[in-house]
């Protein structure tokens, strides 16, 4: 049998906490406060912004949305997060993608300072992440990874786990993650050979390359537990994940749904983020 994920009902149990979190810093005088810079009028960055917004209320942070129009150069959207990170008032800094062409995030994000990279987009998140560093932010999507496979009580340490993806703001960190956790990671990718192969060592499978049903039956290790990542649009206007899911349903032990697997615990993942940022700077300060 195939334990589906109720990423959903993960999420709320994660928003309460917060709730309780950001309580204690209000009591302090303390309102923990994400700004959210939308360099694009792209419809998916639109409804994903609306997400934050909805977790933001839920959670009890407060959530700036500072849109920018127009073709964009890099040296302006640095800009605008270097002057939101400069705001003693603002926690938590993201830069919400797709950027416009020509600009990269690493080097946007890069100005981001790392106790208020929320989202890990400054290339020095990842390589405290790579360093075991405690204090720095894991992108949310790769948080929210570990945060299901923490919920769902899957032992991690000695374990062999592959990530399909070797983006810098989901497959690297992930793997990062895993590792940090003791589980053997091998990160494939798409000049991986014989990805069938790889994947069915995966006792534990993270799939996050964009491409719809990359995954079926065959690359499933029977009882493997099984994340699923992606998030493509169907034509229909619906989201469907890299996992043939009906496909795996039956062999794999626990998947998640696509949508209202991952999606949901990011957003909670990263209001967490914002709260801890906001919980440090005051002992800092
Ligand atoms: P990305 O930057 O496009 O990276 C995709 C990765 O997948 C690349 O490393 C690529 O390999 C690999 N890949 C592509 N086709 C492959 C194939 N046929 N076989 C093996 N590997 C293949 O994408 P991303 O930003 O990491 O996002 C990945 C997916 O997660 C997308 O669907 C995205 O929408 C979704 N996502 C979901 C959330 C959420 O909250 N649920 C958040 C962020 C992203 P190469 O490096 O060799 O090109």
């Amino acid at each position: 049998m195939t334990h589906l994920v109720d990423g959903r009902t993960i999420a709320v149990t994660m928003a309460t906490a917060a709730a309780a979190a950001a309580d204690v810093l209000r009591s302090r005088g303390i309102t923990p406060t994400l700004a959210v810079l939308v360099p694009t009028d792209d419809a998916g960055a639109a409804w994903y912004v609306r997400s934050i917004q909805r977790s933001a209320a839920r959670t009890g942070v407060a959530c700036q949305v500072h849109r920018m129009g127009g073709p964009l150069r890099s040296e302006q959207i640095a800009g605008r997060l270097a002057e939101l990170s400069l705001d003693p008032a603002v926690h938590g800094v993201i830069c919400q993608t797709p950027l416009p062409a020509g600009v990269d995030l690493p080097s946007v994000g890069g100005v981001i300072p790392v106790g208020k990279d929320v989202d890990g987009a400054n290339p020095a998140s990842l390589g405290g992440l790579a360093a075991g560093f405690p204090a720095v932010f894991a992108p949310a999507t790769a948080a929210a990874v570990l945060a299901i496979l923490r919920h769902e009580r899957i032992p991690l340490s000695g374990r062999r786990a592959v990530v399909v993806g070797r983006s810098t703001v989901v497959g690297k960190p992930a793997a990062l993650l895993l590792l940090a956790e003791h589980a053997t990671v091998t990160i494939a990718h798409s000049r991986t050979q014989d990805l069938r192969a790889v994947c069915r060592e995966a006792e534990v499978l993270v799939v996050a390359a964009g491409q719809p049903k990359l995954i079926g039956a065959e690359h499933i290790r029977p009882a493997a537990v099984v994340i699923d990542v992606g998030t493509s649009p169907t034509d229909g206007g619906k989201l469907v994940g890299d996992v043939d899911a009906a496909a795996v349903t039956g062999i794999a032990s626990v998947l998640t749904p696509v949508p209202g697997g991952v999606g949901p615990v990011t957003t909670a993942v990263l209001m967490q983020h914002v709260l801890q940022a906001a919980a440090r700077a005051a002992t800092s300060s």
